[in-house]
């Protein structure tokens, strides 16, 4: 760079458009305007020694006006940057050409006057013209004195603006310059720095700043910069050091910022980038281990998927827009995060869930319905009309609020079978929810999802599992519900039958409504007693009392063991159970009122079949890769002659053909030493009221349990003692209280009843009485024992045994008089069950004998009693103590 130059008067001048060239910079401009080539063809490319020339900013018409006042002003404030010192651009001075300027263009009063570095001649093809690049170096400011626009190519009268060197030198002594400079050094050399760590180029920067004088330093370094033409007209125009200086600094103090802005973003959207490329690194490292593992279930697809089932789901609008909220939580999440997985599962349930997803109910046939019934039930008639007459009412209005169906009855007869039977008669799904043992009001209605580990209730459950919002919903055992702390379940029950409110019943988990009034719900209960009255209200009840011996065995014939045979894989061509035998079953090893464990034990008899046909089975195929395999194992195995009779069975695929192909060889047919190998020896029979009852002091009572009629021993004896009455059993306060009444009543006749030695008045002197109500493990409670706890203590007190072929019931009062009780169906079945002859019953239950069965009725002895000496006249042999007294008196 040249120290200090020295300016003609006059200059060519090359017009600059929208663009400085600073003192100190270096530029390179492609000439192809007329003017401009004649310039540089006059002045540059045909002297020998290069002339200056002036390079004079222009500014376009449109632009002048408002930058007009600014310029002459000679103030600018924004910054920019330049990376090259020379810079390739076009001289637009031919625009210039052919118009008036001072229209078109407005000059700029002050310029650079500029050295040719390098100079290089084209010609354009086709046209033939004339361009050149020059490479300029700015030198020093000058001002325009006159413009010439005339000739071909502009020139004008300048006068420098430079300092001289004394003037510079002078300058240089102002303390303000000094500060200025130091200033300026001090951001410059930041500047370095920074540069030099980003491009490694701050090195010859430096040496300029150790060399060049400030104020030509400021106009290189802002030449540098790209900056707004209006700041480079600015700086064009800061002729004094001082100003040049101070803008300078100001322009590179900006620059600095600027780029510490941009470095700080730059780090920033670094450290994301690469924390964003670490995870993504990671879940591609995940996915790898996932698929390797074959577990390549996408969390993406996976939510993808759900929210498809969701829109599938049918859900009602405001459930779906719930919905929709809780997806878009879910997907905001990352997996691992605590919620992630609850939130997933509450969503799946709520695609799962039928909302209006329901089996098409078919045209209701209810001669169809009725085969069904009959087809699968064997008696049962009165049950099987009501079933038909609900169906009947429903098929005449499908959405008539029909009462809940409840049937009870002991275990075993049928209660479940005859509700799957309805469901099947409507051709819906049949879905069962088990409520014994439920005490928690959360069972029915779910747990909130705030609590850890929250789930749905057993209905919504239920619902899910069965897919359709239309099912026949059986409440199981919904007398087995209790309520205690946790809340009571019988009330959220109660929501749930009443057609008013379980069109929207709320799931506490859930926590939207779902319509239940489309369910068709059935219960069932082993008693009724222990319903809580609301619900039983809701219900109509329709009761099971239990099987005749007669019914059980036409039950098993019809029923039980051709299922049993075929849920064995066999047929009656190989196992044959023949009536008696059936027969003997329900004598001796079942004594219930339902046929649950008549099915186990025909079930036992099956297994024992299947393993013979199993083994059977093996020996066929042995026999029948005979023709294949020739091995000397094989051999002797023939030899032996055993299986080839079987050779020609054919491949067996299921147990139906095996059995077929044993045709040939007898059916096992059960006989009564097979039920004992099987079964074991008889649990039961006919004798054991006679043994039970061989000693005094034993009645048998009738009494009515969960698991239907039942007989019961009461046994009394007496010790010595004080006059005492222990119970033992497990008795409840009624029976106790019973016994206390028992006792008084027979104190009270001693006499009458000849219970004891004339001089004898108290019979409770020097004696205890014990009695006990066997079997000893089962609790039992109720008042129908009365006339049974009598009928003990006066066989104990007189040393005569009651009739062991008599069974007993009946509440009694203290006075004597014998009250009705309830279950007597039941009750008389059992008796008959137990081969009892004889059942005395209190005269105003004769009435319910008309529900016990004709063949059971014609089998037993009914014995009636209205006071207490009825029920011993019957009890024992030869009438009642009392009355042989009176007898014996008349
Ligand atoms: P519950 O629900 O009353 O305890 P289930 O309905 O489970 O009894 O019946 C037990 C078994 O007895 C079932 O296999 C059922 O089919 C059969 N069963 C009960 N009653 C009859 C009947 N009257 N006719 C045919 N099978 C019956």
């Amino acid at each position: 760079m040249a120290e200090s130059v020295e300016l003609p008067g006059r200059l060519a001048i090359l017009p600059f458009r929208n663009k400085v060239l600073l003192p100190g910079a270096f530029i390179r401009i492609r000439c192809t305007s007329q003017s401009s080539v004649k310039l540089v063809e006059q002045e540059l490319w045909q002297r020998e020694e290069k002339g200056l020339i002036g390079i004079l900013p222009v500014q376009d018409a449109a632009e002048t006006t408002s930058m007009d006042s600014m310029l002459s002003q000679g103030v600018g404030s924004e910054s920019g940057e330049r990376s090259s010192n020379v810079q390739v651009s076009t001289s637009d001075a031919h625009k210039v050409d052919g118009k008036n300027p001072s229209e078109v263009i407005h000059w700029h009063n002050r310029g650079v006057a500029a050295r040719a570095l390098h100079l290089s001649r084209g010609v354009e093809k086709p046209s033939g013209r004339v361009t050149y690049i020059v490479v300029l170096e700015g030198l020093c400011r000058f001002n325009i004195e006159e413009l010439n626009t005339r000739g071909p190519y502009c020139t004008a009268k300048i006068s420098p603006l430079e300092m001289t060197k004394s003037e510079m030198e002078q300058v240089e002594q102002d303390p303000d310059f000094v500060t200025l400079s130091r200033q300026f050094k001090a951001i410059a050399m930041e500047l370095i720095s920074i540069l030099e760590q980003k491009q490694k180029t701050g090195g010859r920067i430096k040496v300029l700043l150790e060399t060049l004088p400030f104020h030509k330093l400021a106009d290189i370094f802002v030449a540098s910069f790209e900056i707004s033409f209006e700041e480079q007209l600015c700086m064009l125009d800061s002729v004094d050091p001082k100003v040049r200086l101070s803008k300078a600094t100001e322009l590179v103090d900006r620059h600095l910022q600027s780029i510490r802005v941009a470095e700080k973003i730059t780090q920033k959207v670094e450290g994301q980038l690469s924390k964003s490329q670490k995870e993504y690194l990671l879940r591609q490292q995940m996915r790898a281990i996932k698929e390797e593992l074959g577990d390549n279930d996408d969390d993406e697809d996976d939510l993808a998927s759900l929210e498809r089932k969701m829109q599938n789901a049918g859900m009602p609008s405001n459930i779906w827009k719930h919905a929709q909220r809780e997806l878009r939580r879910l997907k905001k999440m990352q997996p691992q995060q605590p919620g992630y997985n609850s939130s997933r599962v509450y969503l799946d349930l709520l695609a799962d869930l039928p909302w209006q997803k329901a089996s098409e109910e078919q045209e209701l046939d209810l001669k169809a319905a009725k085969d069904h019934l009959d087809c699968d039930h064997y008696g049962l008639v009165k049950i099987k009309q009501r079933i038909i007459e609900y169906l009947a009412v429903r098929k005449l209005k499908p959405d008539a609020r029909g009462p809940v169906l409840c049937f009870v009855g002991p275990p075993g007869v049928g209660k479940t079978s005859l509700a799957s039977s309805i469901a099947a008669a409507l051709g819906r799904k049949f879905i069962r929810i088990s409520l014994g043992g439920v005490k928690d009001e959360a069972d029915i209605r779910g747990h909130r999802r705030t609590y850890i580990g929250s789930m749905p209730g057993r209905l919504i459950d239920g619902l899910k599992r069965v897919g359709v919002c239309n099912p026949v919903m059986l409440l199981d055992e919904i007398d087995k519900t209790g309520s205690d702390v946790r809340g009571d379940p019988a009330s959220a029950l109660l929501e749930v039958l009443d057609p008013e409110q379980n069109k929207s019943f709320n799931d506490h988990y859930l926590n939207v409504p779902f319509d239940l009034s489309k369910v068709i719900f059935v219960a069932t209960a082993n008693r009724m007693q222990p319903i809580p009255p609301p619900l039983l209200d809701r219900m109509e009840v329709i009761e099971l009392p239990g099987y005749t011996a007669e019914e059980k065995l036409r039950i098993a014939m019809q029923h039980l063991i051709p299922r049993v045979l075929d849920q064995h894989g066999l047929s009656s061509a190989f196992l044959q159970i023949p009536e008696d035998m059936v027969k003997l079953v329900i004598q001796r090893y079942t004594r219930e009122a339902g046929v649950r464990n008549l099915e186990r034990n025909l079930a036992a008899l099956a297994r024992a079949a299947a393993v013979r046909v199993a083994e059977r089975e093996q020996a066929v195929s042995v026999s029948k890769d005979v023709h294949k395999i020739t091995s000397p194992l094989l051999d002797n195995r023939l030899a032996e002659g055993a299986e080839m009779e079987m050779e020609v069975i054919p491949m067996v695929v299921n147990n139906h053909e095996i059995s077929n192909a044993f045709r040939i060889a007898s059916p096992l047919v059960v006989d009564e030493a097979m039920l004992e190998k099987i079964l074991g020896p008889p649990r039961f029979d006919d004798q054991e009221a006679a043994d039970r009852v061989a000693t005094p002091g034993v009645s048998v009572g009738l009494v009515w349990t969960a698991f239907g009629g039942e007989v019961q021993f009461v046994e009394a004896t007496s010790v010595v003692g004080n006059g005492e009455l222990r119970l033992t059993g497990q008795l409840g306060d009624v029976i106790k209280e019973s016994a206390q009444i028992a006792l008084t009543w027979v104190r009270a006749r001693v006499e009458d009843l000849k219970l004891a030695a004339a001089e004898e008045t108290d019979l409770l002197q020097g004696k205890d009485i014990h009695i006990h109500f066997p079997a000893g493990a089962v609790p039992k409670d109720g008042p129908s024992a009365g006339v049974t706890l009598v009928t003990a203590l006066v066989s104990l007190f007189s040393q005569k045994n009651v009739r062991a072929d008599t069974a007993m019931t009946g509440e009694m009062t203290l006075r004597g008089l014998v009250l009705p009780v309830g279950g007597v169906k039941d009750k008389v079945l059992a008796a008959h069950r137990y081969g009892i002859k004889r059942v005395i019953l209190p005269e105003r239950n004769l009435k319910d004998l008309v529900e016990v069965p004709a063949d059971v009725l014609s089998s037993l002895e009914i014995l009636v009693a209205k006071r207490m000496e009825d029920v011993l006249e019957h009890a024992f042999d030869g009438g009642c103590p009392w009355r042989q007294h009176q007898h014996s008196k008349l």
